[in-house]
């Protein structure tokens, strides 16, 4: 589903192509439509699954269309870290560029001249505070903070916050807040504890439950760190190693299909290609020669990677690393089907390591690394440019730190 396609705000819109969003992910799929309409939520996501942008976006959109009280608080986000509301204000700086929207995060440990400008934010209204509860219940006993506008609540890793004790805490922030409210609660995981809460706040939620598909046991999968030149050479490589029966190449783009396949061709491999430059009836084609085997190799865009049933492929190779952990799961998960053993590399580059780190995360493991052969040169290292997240310069924004 495309972002297009939720209606929202044009200059929000305009933020989430800065990020570089273009389709939602699971967790944003079913969530957006009900805070849109104005459900309250408890869904159980974990990080990774883009859980964040989940909840920012329909909050910024109703916050730009919607009601709003200049001289209040609008939207409250409680958190249990700081890092989580560091990780919060860095996402809405990005999200919320080019919109008006003010927010600021409020957490312990800073000093005297941060505790004023919070404060001043909170006496005379922001729009978004994003809060952890020792830090938010220090101003709120101060008894200036404006609250009668609040019409959204957000409980981020609910389970960790109560965890760490915090529920007392929650349930007399809460207490402050006026009645009528949109509540969202995420939790990665759902003990009787955050049911306990759940009753205690949310009316009627609808309830959303991402699980996070396991790639089957059966698939060896694999990892290749390597510079952007070597991926040809790499590919084909691999296809000499051994005699595939089927083998699917994924690439993040049509331009990076056409490469390689036009490369393959040359090299005489029997490849095929599926991208949306091809007509409807050309893909038909392809795939059938695919299927049939007359075709062993098929390089294609995502595309292909959801729902169509190929059978028999003994190797996926994800030319680039795909855009979530969904995506990699989906892809990898054409091979190795019915039971059959399959193989699933993927090839990193030093600027990709930091988005599969995150895709590492979400499987609860490291991927297998692959040596590059010597005769390719040099690779990168992993872990080398594991901090290279994309940096965005942001205009500095009212009231943020
Ligand atoms: P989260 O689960 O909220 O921690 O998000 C994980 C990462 O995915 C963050 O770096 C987000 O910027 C990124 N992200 C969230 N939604 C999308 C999307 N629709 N497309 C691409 N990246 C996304």
């Amino acid at each position: 589903m495309y972002f297009s396609d939720f209606g929202f705000d044009d200059d929000l819109m305009d933020g989430i192509d800065a990020m570089g969003y273009e389709t939602a992910t699971p967790v944003q799929e079913q969530v957006i439509p009900h805070i849109i309409a104005g459900r309250d939520i408890i869904a159980a996501a974990q990080t990774g699954t883009g859980k964040t942008a989940a909840f920012l976006l329909p909050l910024l959109h109703k916050l730009l269309t919607g009601p709003h009280d200049d001289h209040s608080v609008n939207a409250m986000i409680i958190v249990p870290t700081r890092e989580l509301a560091v990780q919060i204000t860095q996402a809405l700086e990005g999200i919320a560029y080019y919109t008006s929207i003010s927010f600021i995060s409020v957490y312990g440990g800073t000093g005297g001249a941060l505790f004023a400008s919070e404060r001043k934010a909170l006496e005379t209204g922001v729009d978004i505070v994003i809060c952890t509860p020792g830090r938010m219940i220090s101003h709120l006993n101060m008894g200036y903070v404006k609250l009668g506008g609040l019409r959204y609540l957000v409980l981020d890793e609910a389970d960790r916050m109560l965890d760490m004790g915090f529920y007392e805490d929650i349930i007399k922030i809460i207490s402050y807040l006026p009645g009528q409210r949109q509540n969202l609660l995420f939790s990665a995981t759902m003990p009787p504890a955050i049911r306990k809460l759940a009753n205690t706040i949310l009316v009627n939620p609808a309830e959303i439950n991402i699980a996070i598909s396991k790639p089957p046991e059966q698939i060896a999968q694999g990892v290749f760190y390597v510079y952007e030149p070597q991926k040809i050479p790499l590919v084909k490589h691999i296809l000499q190693q051994k005699e595939f029966a089927s083998v699917l190449v994924f690439c993040s783009s049509k331009l990076s299909v056409r490469k390689l396949y036009d490369e393959l061709k040359r090299s005489r491999f029997p490849v095929g290609n599926i991208q949306s430059d091809l007509e409807q009836e050309q893909r038909e084609q392809v795939l059938l020669d695919f299927k049939s085997k007359k075709l062993k190799i098929l390089v294609a865009t995502d595309i292909l990677s959801r729902g169509i049933d190929i059978e028999d492929i003994d190797l996926v190779i994800n030319y680039d690393v795909p855009h979530d952990g969904e995506d990699y799961i989906h892809r990898i998960g054409r091979t190795a089907r019915a039971a059959t053993k399959g193989t699933a590399y993927t090839f990193v580059t030093d600027k990709e390591q930091f988005k599969f780190s995150k895709i590492e995360k979400l499987l609860g493991k490291e991927v297998p690394r692959q040596q590059v052969p010597e005769q390719f040169g040099a690779a990168p290292m992993p872990g080398a440019a594991a901090d290279n997240k994309p940096k965005k310069k942001y205009r500095k924004k009212k009231f943020t730190k």
